[in-house]
């Protein structure tokens, strides 16, 4: 796993440490480019405020199938260059237009400005079984890094999923 060149200290500590599973996820994540460029767009575009949004698709097998990503509004406004609170009535909306289609919500993405791509022990506490949870590092406006996370069978780390790019 690489580091980003932003790695506040709190990353290094334990609490932080502890929300990450030594065992890679068994599942991996499927994503168009377009997807990937359409997050790091987001994400740039939010900067320097914590945007977050859901995965539309599938999951098969245990691995997760993106058809589309869907912006939602960040109701933290105190702390939202640090913190997200995804907008349950965006979730509601998109969840109730999804019944029926074949897709449904299989994730949470959210970005992580000035900061690496890996969880916070809030992202955590947050984090359901079975959803798969991006988070896209911005570096000085910049997107760098995206890395997949989902939370383990115990339900108390993150484990790694692997990205796979599809056309
Ligand atoms: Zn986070």
């Amino acid at each position: 796993m690489t580091t980003s060149k932003f790695e506040p200290e709190r990353f290094r500590s334990p609490a932080y440490l502890a929300t990450i599973d030594s065992e890679a996820a068994p599942g991996q994540i499927h994503i168009s480019e377009s997807s990937m460029t359409s997050l790091f767009q987001q994400a740039e575009t939010g900067y320097p405020l914590e945007i977050c949004g859901l995965l539309i698709g599938s999951i098969n097998n245990g691995n997760w199938r993106v058809n589309d990503i869907r912006p939602v509004a960040n109701l933290n406004t105190d702390r939202a260059a640090d913190r997200f609170l995804l907008d349950p009535a965006g979730y509601q909306a998109i969840d109730r237009e999804l019944r029926a289609t074949g897709n449904e919500i299989i994730g949470v993405y959210h970005s992580h400005p000035d900061c690496p791509a890996k969880p916070s022990p809030t992202d955590l506490d947050s984090a359901w079984e079975g959803f798969a949870y991006p988070i896209i590092s911005v570096c000085e406006g910049k997107a760098t890094e995206i890395l997949c996370w989902s939370v383990n069978a115990e339900n108390n780390r993150f484990q790694n999923v692997q990205i796979v790019k599809t056309v």
